[in-house]
This record gives C-alpha cells, structure tokens and sequence, in this order.
C-alpha cells in the first residue's frame, strides 16, 4: 500500500494531517461543537478523558487558551489516557486508567475547589469484532467516566462521551438523563456511517437531589443486561439524534481523488505525531537492525 491511499480513502485522515492535527478524530470535536457550540468563552477548566494521541486536547488547547496554547493561561486542560502521549502546551497530562480509582482520584485532586465546566472522553476499547462484547467494554468505559464526571463537573456544566449505538443501550441513556437535563445522541459528519460509533451530548449536569459522588460505588457495577435494556413506559428514554458537521462537507464513507483544488499539486504529509510507544515498535527495530547487519555483509 502507498503512502498515499490511506491519503485517498480518508479524507478525514489527510486534512488532519494537513491541518497539524494529530488524528483525525480532531474533527468528530470540531463538527459536534459547530452544533453544540460548548467550546466558548466561559469554559475554563476541562478534563479530556482517553485522550492519546491529543487531537481533542489539540482542539480544546487551540480553541480555549489560543493558538499556541499559552494565550489564555487561565485555562486549565488536563487529559488522561492508559497511552504516554507527547506533551501539548498547557495540557497537564496523567498516564494511567480511568476505571480504576487511583486514576479518577488523581483526576479529582486537580478540580478540587474550583470544579470542571467540561469533560470529553473519546474513550474506545481495542475493539474485538464482537459487537456485544464491544458494545459492552465501550459502555463500562464510558461509565467510568461518567462517574468521574459527577466527581469534578460543575452543576450546569456538559460532558461529552462516545458510545457505540448497538442494541442494549436504552439503560445507558436513562442513567445519562438522571444525571443531565439535555441528552442528546449526536452523529458529527467525520464519523463514519459505517462505524456504530455515536456521542453523547449530554448539557447542563443536574444530578438527583441528595445524590453524592462516590469511588466506593462508581456506577460500574450495574448489571448491564437484557433485562434492565429492555426498560417500558416512563423508564424508557428515546433521546433525540443528531447529524452534525456540515452536511454538504466531505462524507466520511466516500473515497475521494487526491488533487481537491485545480491545478494544485497534492502534496504527502506525514503524520503530526506518530506514535510515541506503539506496540510495532520492537518490531520495527529488527526490521531495522537486520537490513543493517544485511548492508554490513554485502
Ligand atoms: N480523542 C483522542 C484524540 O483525539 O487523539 C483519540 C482517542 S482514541 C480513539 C481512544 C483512546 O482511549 C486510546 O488512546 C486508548 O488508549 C484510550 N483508552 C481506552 N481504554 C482506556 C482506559 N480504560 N483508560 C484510559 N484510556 C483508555
């Protein structure tokens, strides 16, 4: 494969790269806040939850402290991911993961007082192809990071989360509207049509009165399964959906040539970030080596 299909079959993946982010994730973001628009002034304090590679952060750091990241230091970013990812200016970063506790306290520790007005997690599991086990894994995850979320978030304040939109997840979205008075399941135009990936939009935190946060019960017990997904009459919650991202803009699922504008050379770039401790690595590094010790000989 050339360095240029990938280039061609994602357009998504070749504008990131473009435009210096460092996946194309960046624009799932970017196309859900055209609609939502939370990415405003008055958000100062954010926790960006699974965040490796950093193209949310790089989002949040451009849109929020400025350019370079040190315009507005007031700022305060702090993205979490079980991957080291590279350093961002003005993001504080912890490697660690976000269903364990010792992660969610030392998340915690960085809002005490002065609480989050946003918390994003773009989290997904290695997906296994076994969609129900999937769907599951990503549900837990994003459990988790709910339950950090009624941790630091402040009252009327937005969290944003993936879901993978399968049969069973009629539960997640009546726990979300305990906790949110705006649920919204959104489906930003970089996402692909073919991905069972979604997000949820959830606006203006208002947890149930006398409800208090706790690591002793981090939501990541509830039984997850047919029964309670299959919730009748009020107990069901049937939540908006939402198309983002220009409609007329670039499709996802479309294949499209490599020379956008006439006459202008298409020109490769390379990714912004690779990755800094990818699982190839030693892999790479014998490939390296033998063609090494095959110069030497010849
Ligand atoms: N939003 C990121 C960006 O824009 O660069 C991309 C996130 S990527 C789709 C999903 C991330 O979820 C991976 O980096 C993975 O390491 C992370 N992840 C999965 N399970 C996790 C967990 N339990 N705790 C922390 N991070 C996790």
């Amino acid at each position: 494969m050339g360095k240029s299909s990938k280039d061609k079959r994602d357009i998504y993946y070749r504008l990131a790269k473009e435009e210096g982010w460092r996946a194309r994730s960046a624009f799932k973001l970017l196309h859900l806040d055209e609609e939502f628009k939370f990415l405003n002034k008055s958000v100062e304090r954010v926790v960006d939850l699974c965040a490796a590679p950093g193209s949310w952060s790089q989002v949040l750091t451009r849109t929020l402290r400025g350019p370079t990241g040190q315009e507005n230091p007031n700022v305060k970013i702090v993205a979490v991911d079980l991957q080291a990812m590279a350093p961002l200016p003005g993001v504080i970063q912890i490697q660690g993961d976000i269903t364990k506790v010792s992660t969610a306290e030392s998340i915690v520790d960085h809002f005490k007082g002065e609480p989050a007005d946003l918390v994003v997690c773009d989290g997904a599991p290695d997906v296994t192809g076994l969609h129900d086990i999937d769907e599951y894994i990503q549900a837990q995850l994003l459990l988790a990071a709910l339950n950090i979320t009624t941790h630091v978030l402040k009252k009327g304040g937005t969290f944003i989360a993936k879901i993978f939109r399968g049969k069973d997840v009629s539960l997640l979205f009546s726990q979300l509207k305990m906790f949110f008075k705006e649920v919204t399941c959104a489906k930003p135009r970089s996402s692909r049509n073919s991905s069972i990936e979604a997000f949820m939009v959830c606006q203006e935190y208002n947890p149930p009165e006398g409800f208090k946060p706790s690591m002793a019960n981090p939501l990541l017990n509830h039984d997850y399964d047919d029964y309670s997904n299959q919730l009748v009459g009020a107990n069901r919650c049937i939540l908006p959906f939402l198309a983002c991202g220009d409609l007329s803009g670039f499709d996802s699922d479309r294949t499209y040539p490599l020379q956008l504008e006439d006459g202008k050379e298409y020109v490769y770039h390379s990714p912004t970030q690779p990755p800094i401790d990818p699982p190839y690595k030693e892999a790479c590094k014998l490939k390296a080596d033998n063609k090494l010790a095959k110069e030497s000989k010849s």
